[in-house]
């Protein structure tokens, strides 16, 4: 019987145990993550379990389901290297576990801030439940909270910490939030509604000295001001956990290079979800994206290439952020170099961009426009030539763009 061995334990394993079960394969399967915890929603973690009375970690799936499906479960367990000889992983403390096929799932870890290295008491990363548990006790009694990173995860702390009440200044490096991105129309919608919701956002700033005393930062300065904190939080993005497979001499660029079959350069090994590094049919180069959407999608496509019924992945690209009472949906990977038309008014608090490429709809942004994202999500898989104008036109629903094109 094959045996099968998972690293991780994130939305990517277990959408990729998942899919393996609905196969009906006669496999061994096995789920080895370091967590404690089995897969579970990672984006409320910044989002309502931070504010809940009592949160409780939203598992992907309930125990009895790998139970019942014999799937075997191993938490806690640091896959510490992999032997592409033997065929083995090795977990930290020295066990050796064989397998046929090797799945990497092991997403990514928070960027640190050179600032902060040693560690403080008090300034955070967020990525896993524990992360967030940790956080959100922490910020019960904290007044002043500083967040470093007008990325998404930096916004949506800083858009729940203000609606706990707390003070909350957000400091970005570069001249607009978002800048890697969104668009400017979006990047100056979100600043303008952090800001009349409270938070102290300040562009193109960075923390120029810390005033540390004990194991806790109690202040800031950035220039000549001094910000005093009861927690930092550093928000500056991600980098893809891919030590394990360079350590097997496995391709890796910015994530585990992955064909579009989610195989690696071993045969016997492929990567799935943040850590990998994949090749884009629409973009036409290697991308690496964070995304649930990505994340599930390769998993499937991965189980299929496993299963002997390989299929190229070609899944569109989808995203969301909640951010306070504000809903961001991307559809697409956002080009800078592409033509942008606003389709609705930005003052209304619902307007989408949507991006173009000649006549065709690349992506779309949509801020609090829930039936633009939907139609923009067809459209753009579709690649019908669509005139921008209309397009822009919000009087038309978007679904009906093409539509009317072709009458
Ligand atoms: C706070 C937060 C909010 C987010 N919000 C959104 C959102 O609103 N919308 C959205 O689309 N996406 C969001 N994301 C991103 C989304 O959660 C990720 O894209 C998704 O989790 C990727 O799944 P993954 O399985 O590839 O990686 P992960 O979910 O990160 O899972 C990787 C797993 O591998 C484990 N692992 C790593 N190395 C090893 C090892 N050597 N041995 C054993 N185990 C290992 C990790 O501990 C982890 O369990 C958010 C992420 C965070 C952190």
């Amino acid at each position: 019987m094959k045996r099968i061995v998972v690293v991780g334990g994130g939305h990517a394993a277990a959408q990729f145990c998942a899919s393996m079960i609905e196969s009906k394969e006669d496999i061994q399967l096995l789920l080895v993550s370091d967590e404690a915890h089995l897969p579970y929603q990672r984006p409320p973690l910044s989002k309502t379990y931070l504010k809940d009375d009592a949160p409780e970690a939203a598992l992907l799936r309930a125990a009895s389901y790998y139970a019942d499906h014999n799937v075997a479960v191993r938490l806690g367990g640091k896959v510490a290297d992999i032997d592409r000889a033997s065929q083995t992983i090795g977990l930290e403390g020295g066990e050796r576990i064989p397998y046929d096929v090797l799945v990497l799932a092991t997403g990514t870890r928070a960027r640190t801030l050179p600032l902060f290295e040693g560690g403080h008491a008090n300034v955070f990363t967020l990525r896993t439940l524990d992360d967030a548990a940790r956080l959100r006790e922490r910020l019960q009694s904290a007044q002043n909270l500083l967040v470093v990173g007008g990325g998404f995860i930096g916004l949506e702390i800083a858009a729940t910490s203000a609606q706990l009440g707390k003070s909350v200044t957000l400091l970005e490096a570069a001249p607009r939030l978002l800048g890697r991105s969104s668009s400017p129309e979006v990047s100056a919608y979100l600043l303008e509604k952090h800001r009349a919701a409270g938070v102290d956002i300040r562009v193109q700033t960075a923390i120029d000295r810390v005033d540390v005393q004990g194991e806790a930062v109690k202040g800031v300065w950035v220039g000549n001001e001094y910000l005093p904190v009861d927690v930092i939080v550093v928000g500056i993005g991600a980098v893809p956990n891919d030590d394990l497979a360079r350590q097997a001499g496995l391709a890796c660029d910015n994530g585990v290079v992955v064909d579009a079959h989610m195989r690696t350069s071993d045969p016997a090994i492929l990567a799935i979800g943040d850590c990998t590094a994949f090749p884009s049919a629409a973009l036409g180069r290697r991308i690496r994206l964070e995304s649930v959407q990505n994340a599930n999608d390769q998993a499937r496509c991965a189980a299929l290439t496993v299963t002997g019924k390989p299929a190229p992945y070609t899944a569109l690209p989808w995203f969301w952020s909640d951010q306070g009472a504000v809903r961001i949906q991307i559809a697409g990977v956002p080009e800078q170099d592409h033509v942008r038309v606003v389709r609705g008014d930005p003052s209304q608090g619902k307007f989408s961009v949507l991006y173009f490429e000649g006549d065709v709809l690349t992506s779309v942004e949509s801020i609090n426009a829930a039936a633009d994202h939907i139609a923009a999500r067809k459209l753009i898989t579709a690649r019908t030539p669509i005139p921008m104008e209309r397009a822009a036109d919000p009087a038309i629903p978007l679904k009906d763009v093409a539509a009317s094109t072709a009458a």
